[in-house]
């Protein structure tokens, strides 16, 4: 029996007992074990002296840096906090420019000489760490005579421990940068983002007469997923290699009848959705929503908004703990943007709104009804910004992976536009067209004209599924980001273009303004915000689009507004590197660092392409032509036996047919395979990465695609036992 019909046979035929689901881990009450494993304030109050505690308390709200004297006690806590967990080891835990987690593991003890320990981990172990770490992506920024790297503790983002493999580990939270100071990771840029977009906020407030020490950005994921069974997934190398399928026929049933879609969630995937939320919140990973998504197999989770920095490390660990667990439930979590062709992909969408540190959500227009400019403002800023920049958005979210997804299934096109909604459009059109304006939008309600409902208020906003950029109600949307990628790096770039723009509408405002009054007036704003806003307000029109996104008359207008349609993300990065760019990113990523995430990100782009060309011409000679000829050669042997049993009087035409189709296809195949060989070798010869990272997508496009076309109609033609790769329906619909 063939590996594929095995393992479906024991999924399906577990006996009673071991075919219930792996039973979840945890039955806690998820608030008992909130945040145990994470060094929070709570745990600090208890553990540190008060002027120890006040310091890390002003270093994580980032007033003030970690004192070097208190450094050791600090460590020391930790250390034996930590060690009361069980943990051993300790690591510097950061975010390079893979997109994924890195971690050096050291004891907490050293080895002096051969009989004695010492203890290793002190202030200097704490503050500042030094992994090497030079195999990572630095985009030529290490290439130099001195490729040191450094990591430092990022107290913005809580302290934690990650047990794992019956061990347990200390993780610090840090920045990762060169001997030479620039950012190699994606945090760093985010902190100082968040900081560039928090001066100008509050330089906003300050002329509004609204008082606040600080602004935060923060930021609410949605995580999409498909969860698939490990033994089906052992069985297709490029779901091993490439977490997507790189072959495979569409099945009769797919997404069609929407009954997946936050339906019954099945018990083998709520155990497993338990057990990982159940360490995420030990983790302090406020895990909230969680449902089944429109394709089978796919899910959602969603935790609860945080500040930016915990929220992007929150993700990163959330994203690690469902690939660990699910191993532990005999499954593989799927994280990349678009697995199953044909079916919608997975996205990440980043909820991101500014708070101040008096609570004030800064795009809720009705949080502080009586004074909604620095909300008006804020929005003329975000649509200046990304009408200024729609590349250098387009280019943050891109990836290989990504460009499966955009455009496709039910996910934003690559064409960067904002939605607002009815009521704050109408609003932003009577500003432009110079219409008597409130500034505070009325809440509406509906009549349902039931006597038993109660009046529903409605929400500001209606829904605009299609956009990828959406304002919905107190918040935008960002909807274009990918399930895999690191959510810091859009963020970084929008909440800089962001703060560009503020900046240059409150220079303009304060230009003419002489003296702030204690409580300015609707007067006050009148005649000094009014003005600048509508000006830039006219600017930004073209950006705005409230219809469908997914349709061809979007595109066609689009053209006309003239913002940019990259389908292909290689074609966006250069955006990057240009001088509008370095303007817009001054103080957050520099010009080696700009030119460092260009060349990693075309580097990533090449690679995941080479690596897809050759899995698919090695999968299309290992796997589907020995069943392919196999099926031929029982088709010719059955053809021949008929015409000599029947001495040729029987009409055989259909099956002959079907016989000469299949050897063309598999003809077709191989040549096809052969000529993808040769392309990639040949694009392999170019050395520039962006140019490299084109010729082998524009080589996967074509002559990859007609592969896959030709393969999976071979898939569709013959015998199902042959078929060694493991089939959709199998995948989809076996959990
Ligand atoms: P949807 O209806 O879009 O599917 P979900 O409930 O799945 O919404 O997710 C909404 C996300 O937006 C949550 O993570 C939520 O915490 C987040 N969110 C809500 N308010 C804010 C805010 N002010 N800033 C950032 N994120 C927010
Ligand atoms: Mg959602």
């Amino acid at each position: 029996m063939s590996g594929r019909l095995k393992a479906i046979q024991t999924i399906g035929s577990r006996p009673v007992g071991t075919s219930k689901p792996t039973p979840s881990t945890s039955s806690e009450v998820p608030s008992e074990g909130f945040g145990s494993y994470v060094f929070n304030r709570t745990v600090m109050q208890r553990l540190f002296p008060k002027e120890i505690y006040n310091n890390v308390v002003a270093a994580m709200e980032g007033r003030e840096k970690i004192r070097t004297e208190y450094a050791d006690i600090i460590a020391s806590t930790m250390k034996d906090w930590a060690v009361s967990l069980g943990a051993t080891h300790f690591t510097h835990w950061f975010q390079p420019l893979t997109g994924l987690s890195a971690a050096k593991h050291d004891a907490f003890i050293d080895w002096h000489v051969h009989d004695s320990v010492i203890e290793k981990f002190g202030g200097k172990q704490l503050l500042q760490g030094e992994p090497d770490a030079s195999s990572l992506p630095s985009g030529g920024l290490r290439s130099t005579f001195e490729a040191r790297g450094y990591t430092a503790w990022d107290p913005t983002s809580p302290i934690f421990i990650w047990k794992t493999g019956g061990g347990a580990t200390l993780c610090i939270p840090s920045i990762f940068f060169s001997w030479t100071g620039e950012a190699l990771d994606h945090k760093l840029p985010l902190l100082r983002a968040e900081n560039k977009l928090g001066e100008s906020t509050l330089r906003l407030l300050k002329l509004s007469g609204i008082k606040a020490k600080r602004v935060y950005t923060t930021l609410g994921f949605e995580q999409e997923y498909f969860l698939v069974d490990r033994s089906l997934r052992d069985l297709r190398p490029d779901l091993m290699l490439t977490e997507r399928t790189l072959f495979g026929a569409a099945p009769a049933k797919g997404q069609q009848l929407q009954d997946h879609y936050i339906g019954a969630v099945r018990d083998r995937v709520i155990h497993y959705m338990h057990d990982f939320e159940s360490t995420a919140l030990h983790l302090g990973i406020p895990v909230k929503t969680r449902h089944n998504e429109v394709a089978p197999a796919q899910h959602e989770v969603a935790p609860v908004f945080e500040r930016a920095s915990s929220a992007v490390d929150h993700n990163i660990l959330l994203m690690e703990l469902m690939r660990v667990v699910a191993g532990k439930h005999k499954l593989t979590c799927l994280l990349h943007e678009k697995p199953f062709a044909a079916l919608n992909g997975s996205g990440k969408h980043a909820n991101w709104s500014l708070m101040s540190d008096t609570g004030l959500n800064l795009f809720d227009p009705t949080a502080h009804p009586e004074n909604n400019w620095p909300f008006l403002t804020l929005v003329t800023a975000v649509l200046h910004a990304a009408h200024r920049h729609p590349e250098l958005l387009r280019s943050s979210i891109g990836s290989a992976s990504n460009d499966l997804r955009l455009g496709g299934h039910e996910a934003p096109p690559a064409i960067i536009s904002v939605y607002l909604g009815t009521v704050l459009e109408r609003l932003l059109s009577d500003i432009t067209k110079n219409r008597n304006v409130t500034n505070t939008p009325k809440q509406p309600s509906y009549d349902l004209g039931s006597l038993v409902i109660p009046d529903l208020p409605r929400d500001h906003t209606d829904r605009n599924r299609t956009s990828p950029f959406a304002f919905t109600g107190n918040r935008f949307e960002f909807r274009a980001v990918g399930s895999s990628s690191n959510p810091s790096f859009p963020i970084t770039i929008l909440n800089s273009i962001v703060a560009e723009s503020l900046n240059e509408i409150l220079d303009e405002i304060e230009k003419s303004v002489q003296v702030v009054p204690k409580k300015p007036d609707q007067a006050f704003f009148g005649k000094y915000f009014l003005p600048v806003l509508r000006k830039y307000l006219k600017v930004s029109e073209p950006i705005r689009f409230s219809g469908d996104n997914y349709s061809a008359a979007w595109v066609k207008e689009a053209q006309k507004r003239k913002i940019p349609n990259t389908p292909l993300s290689i074609d966006s990065y250069k955006a990057l590197i240009t001088k509008k760019s370095k303007r817009a990113l001054e103080g957050v990523l520099n010009a080696e660092e700009l030119e460092c995430r260009y060349q990693v990100l075309c580097e990533a782009y090449a690679h995941t392409h080479d690596i897809e060309t050759d899995l698919m011409a090695e999968l299309f000679l290992t796997h589907v032509l020995p069943a392919a000829t196999r099926a031929q050669k029982d088709l010719a042997q059955s053809i021949t036996s008929c015409t000599e049993a029947l001495n040729g009087t029987a009409s055989l035409v259909e099956q002959k047919r079907l016989l000469k189709a299949l050897c063309e296809s598999i003809e077709k195949g191989c040549k096809l395979a052969k000529r993808l060989e040769q392309q990639r070798a040949k694009a392999n010869t170019t050395s520039q990465s962006e140019a490299r990272g084109r010729a082998l997508r524009d080589n996967a496009a074509s002559t990859g695609n007609s592969l896959r076309e030709v393969v999976d109609a071979i898939e569709d033609t013959i015998n199902d036992k042959y078929w060694p790769l493991p089939k959709y329906r199998e995948i989809l619909f076996n959990l």
